[in-house]
């Protein structure tokens, strides 16, 4: 097959992806995407582009015969999850031995199924995680371009306060104050006056709808609408779909070549592409980016990449878990989908959590609160390389876990005993299983910033190759990371456009 060149390539259409993307195209820099998940702009016979999460079908995961969402039962009943039938779908749950991380599929990439909560890192751990950052920089100028590019709203607070579709939140925001715990509102992208309109009736329901992991046909501003949009607006951007990068190496003149399967609906492979560039962009999420890092440097494509590519990989501490509450306490059988509050006991140095109050959208009371934990968990992880098979193992253990379970536990174990309240034992597959720790929806590191990489994502061993993504995080950032993810991109885009590509 024929190589096709281009100036630059990017590598996956997620935060990392898309700002590296938009950059480029502004700078003049003809500029090819490759996403290995689809484009979503075509509606399925039911009229809409995504499945809704209560009954899911072929569009819900990335080639699956049965979903796997993340809460495996409710009162026991093996009600959650349905047989599917196998397409590239918008959720994919990578599964390494003792972790399975969920990544978003398609142009968008994460933006795609995630809860939208657009929180910007306290300013102090920031620091603490970047040493070599310049924080002012960062807060000045990187993170107010991250939130206003990718559209960061909050919600009338009035409107929070009356509204049947946030009782769950304000119940759990009672219960952590009688536990003498401050609560703190997030931002998020999903446009709230939009969510307004849905609860009055006159816009189609999304949020409200019970639409989140498998994408949301309406209110949300994902990057296909945003960062991506607008790199396709430059004219120098284009976007290949479906395929997905599987080598990297150098030719003699210090181009990049990529290979690249090209799939149908089935997943069959139906052409192996190879492309050239001078600059390359990695913007394939934490485990995309490093596990094909990792790959070139075992396999010998790119031997001189450093020995750090491949570990301080976190899970950001992610646990979640549910509680149990009086009958008195309803949570509403009406829930959004859109989180918009935590609870911030980050200061607390002898346990530091972040907890976001987190909906379960079932259409029925169920007096579940239920929470997605950000725990201070310092446990990290390496990747590493099977010669024989050609695969890239995540070495985190189950004890890595219990530590997460550890900080999360001390926490609700408060709230429990504030409110004489209990766990919910019925909502993770097994009857003793309290707390999900078997999953993370925050992947982060294995390529991390001033190791793996320069102080700019500069790849250590090479020249003009670069990281953009959740890998350059060095496992845990406290929040939810995307804002993070995007402000970092800005920063490094800003200085590569200026030193690196001058004719
Ligand atoms: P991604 O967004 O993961 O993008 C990587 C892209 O690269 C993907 O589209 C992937 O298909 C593609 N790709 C990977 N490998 C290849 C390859 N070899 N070839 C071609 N393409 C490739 N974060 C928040 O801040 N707030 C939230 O509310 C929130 N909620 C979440 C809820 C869920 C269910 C999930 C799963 C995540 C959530 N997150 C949230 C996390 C957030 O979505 C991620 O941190 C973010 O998407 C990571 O950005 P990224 O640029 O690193 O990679």
């Amino acid at each position: 097959d024929a190589v096709e060149s281009a100036p630059a390539i990017v590598i996956g259409s997620g935060y990392g992806g898309a700002v590296a993307a938009l950059r480029l195209g502004q700078a003049g820099i003809r500029t090819v995407v490759l996403e290995m998940g689809r484009l979503w702009n075509t509606p399925g016979p039911d009229g809409k582009l995504f499945c809704s999460t209560s009954a899911p079908d072929h569009r819900s995961m990335w080639f699956r015969t049965r979903t796997e969402a993340p809460l495996a039962t409710f009162l026991w009943l093996d009600v959650v999850n349905k047989d599917i039938s196998s397409y590239p779908g918008v959720l994919d749950r990578v599964r390494y031995d003792h972790m399975s991380v969920y990544v978003g599929r398609g142009v968008g990439g994460g933006s795609l199924v995630n809860g939208g909560m657009a929180v910007t890192p306290l300013q102090s751990y920031f620091a603490e995680q970047f040493p070599t950052v310049d924080t002012a920089e960062m807060y000045g100028t990187y993170f107010p371009r991250a939130r206003s590019m990718l559209g960061v709203n909050t919600i009338d607070p009035a409107w929070f306060e009356s509204t049947e579709w946030y009782r769950f939140t304000r119940i759990s925001r009672r219960h952590a104050a009688n536990t003498g715990l401050r609560t703190t509102f997030v931002p998020n992208v999903y446009d709230f006056g939009y969510m307004q309109r849905e609860a009055a009736g006159t816009a189609t329901r999304s949020a409200l709808a019970g639409e989140v992991i498998y994408g949301n046909n309406h209110g949300k501003r994902t990057l296909d609408k945003t960062y991506l949009a607008s790199a396709l607006g430059t004219g120098n951007v284009t976007i290949h779909t479906l395929e997905r990068v599987k080598s990297i190496s150098r030719a003699a003149d210090g181009t990049y070549v990529l290979t690249a399967d090209r799939i149908d609906d089935t997943g069959a492979v139906v052409e192996t592409k190879e492309y050239g560039c001078t600059y390359l962009f990695l913007g394939g999420g934490s485990i995309g980016t490093t596990e094909l890092l990792v790959r070139a440097r075992e396999s010998g494509t790119l031997s001189a990449l450093d020995a750090s590519v491949g570990t301080g990989w976190g899970t950001n501490g992610n646990v979640m878990l549910g509680r149990a509450n009086h009958l008195w306490d309803t949570v509403g059988a009406n829930q959004s989908t859109m989180p918009v509050m935590g609870i911030d006991d980050w200061a607390n140095t002898a346990n530091p959590v972040f907890a976001e109050i987190a909906p379960l959208p079932t259409g029925l009371e169920h007096w579940v609160s239920l929470y997605l934990a950000i725990t201070k968990n310092p446990s990290r992880a390496s990747f590493s390389y099977d010669s024989g098979t050609g695969a890239v193992r995540l070495g985190w253990s189950a004890a890595q876990s219990a530590v997460s379970v550890g900080m999360a536990k001390k926490l609700f174990d408060r709230i429990n005993s504030a409110n004489a309240t209990i766990y919910r034992y019925d909502l993770f597959g097994s009857s003793s299983k309290v707390f999900a720790d078997d999953f993370t929806y925050h992947p982060l590191g294995g390529c991390v910033l001033g190791k793996a990489t320069d102080n700019y994502g500069r790849v250590k061993g090479y020249s003009k190759l670069y990281v953009t993504d959740g890998s350059l995080v060095p496992g845990s950032i406290g929040v939810n990371p995307f804002v993070t993810i995007t402000a970092l991109a800005e920063r490094t885009m800003a200085r590569v456009l200026v030193e690196d590509t001058a004719p």
